[in-house]
């Protein structure tokens, strides 16, 4: 079973609830997919043993079978090629200027050259981490910085799940193509939000992210007190409140210093137990 915890945008306790769900748990393996800025190491501090390099296609031009035509720039959506055509039709000459950033290695270019002039290179856009901490198999996807590919990484990520124990993806925040590429064959999805109007606005569109999934989810309200606003959504839309965790200034300094909600308080254990069991059921 994939659960993901999402959540419509960031701080909202997204990350605490993956990891402490998967400590609690027996053999579990627990997958940050939040590229861009993967924290989930801070909490569970695991022994690495493997990295891979995530790459992806890109172009590179042979200047010799080149002529200049432009059909490679005209067909990339991502402005990633400019050509410069010089001299006449029986000498051409110029330059296939590739913005190597802007590429999202979709081949286009390479298919299409007239000339077969554009061969596969590759580029590293990221890397994926292996690892463990006790019972618990750690995965990490890491975009390097400036690149743009977070859902290459977050596939190759995924990648490396084990499908015969439970797992456990900390999804980016937000409702990008990096959350959807998190989510996709997820069997439930947990939905983290905060009890206040942004909350509330937030968590409506992660909802809507996955009923076009057609992923079944469950709130988990965090930083919980006057709840009506959530508790209304979630009764107007079915959509079962798993767990609350309450606004506690005990549990906002157990998070500052990079510990496990359950290693502080041994009692949420239980807790993140009977949510899991709850999502258990709920598949039935
Ligand atoms: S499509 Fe091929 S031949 Fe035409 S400009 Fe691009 S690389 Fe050169
Ligand atoms: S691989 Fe795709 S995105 Fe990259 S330069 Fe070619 S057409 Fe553009």
């Amino acid at each position: 079973m994939i659960i993901a915890v999402a959540s419509g945008k960031g701080g909202t306790g997204k990350t605490t609830i993956a990891v402490n769900l998967a400590l609690s748990l027996e053999n579990v393996q627990l997958v940050d997919c939040d590229v861009e800025e993967p924290n989930v190491h801070i909490f569970l501090n695991p022994e690495i043993f493997e990295i891979h390099s995530v790459k992806t296609v890109i172009p590179q031009i042979d200047k010799e079978k080149c002529t200049y035509c432009r059909k490679c720039s005209e067909i990339c959506v991502y402005n990633a090629l400019s050509v410069i055509k010089l001299g006449n039709y029986e000498k051409p000459h110029g330059e296939v200027v590739f913005f190597s950033h802007l590429c999202h290695g979709c081949e286009g270019c390479i298919l299409l050259c007239p000339e077969k002039a554009i061969n596969r290179g590759e580029r590293e856009v990221g890397i994926v981490k292996i690892g463990k901490k006790e019972n618990v198999r750690f995965i990490e996807g890491r975009l390097n910085i400036s690149e743009i590919l977070a859902p290459t990484v977050i596939e190759m990520a995924k990648s490396f799940i084990n499908k015969n124990i439970p797992a456990i993806i900390d999804a980016p925040p937000g409702t990008s193509c990096s959350v959807v590429a998190s989510l996709k064959d997820a069997n439930f999805c947990i939905l983290v939000t905060e009890p206040t109007p942004f909350g509330l606005h937030d968590l409506e569109i992660a909802y809507e992210v996955t009923k076009v999934l057609k992923i079944p989810s469950g709130v988990v309200i965090n930083k919980s007190e006057d709840d009506t606003l959530i508790e209304n959504f979630c009764q107007k839309n079915n959509i079962p409140i798993l767990m609350k965790i309450p606004f506690d200034k005990k549990i906002a300094e157990v998070y500052s210093k990079g510990w496990a909600l359950i290693e502080a308080f041994p009692e949420y254990k239980e807790k993140f137990l009977e949510l899991f069991k709850k999502i258990k059921e709920l598949q039935k």
